[in-house]
């Protein structure tokens, strides 16, 4: 794969992200560093990352797909049912089950689709305790 300025662009992008980007917030960012880059090209280049294993597509409760890069390690996900916000458990002991559980196996995981929904217990949107 060629190091286009867009593939470089869409890359350290992905790279600098703290949060879970969709292809248009991707796009934004990446603008900065080539303005001709159109959203088909960010949607195409991410495509292109998720054959080669590059970037995990995770689709959550908005139904849009965020992107994040698949060098990170694997962790579980909990979403805000309020405000759709992302927060990752990276500490999970439960994903790191899972990895050892396919090693043993003979595999190693890819990707783990484990999504937990919650809501902050100082809401005042949460549900009353009964
Ligand atoms: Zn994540």
């Amino acid at each position: 794969m060629r190091a286009t300025k867009g593939r470089q662009a869409v890359l350290a992008a992905l790279d600098e992200a703290s949060d879970h980007p969709t292809a248009e917030d991707l796009l934004m960012r990446a603008r900065k560093t080539d303005p001709a880059l159109s959203l088909s090209s960010v949607y195409r280049i991410l495509k292109e990352f998720h054959d080669r294993g590059m970037v995990r597509r995770h689709v959550f409760t908005q139904g849009r797909a965020v992107w994040e890069l698949a060098q990170r390690a694997l962790h579980a996900h909990l979403i805000d049912v309020h405000t759709g916000e992302i927060v990752e458990l990276p500490g999970a002991d439960l994903v790191r089950m899972y990895e050892a559980a396919a090693e043993t196996l003979g595999y190693r995981l890819r990707d783990v689709r484990l999504e937990l929904y919650g809501e902050r217990i100082d809401d005042e949107r949460a549900s009353p305790h009964v």
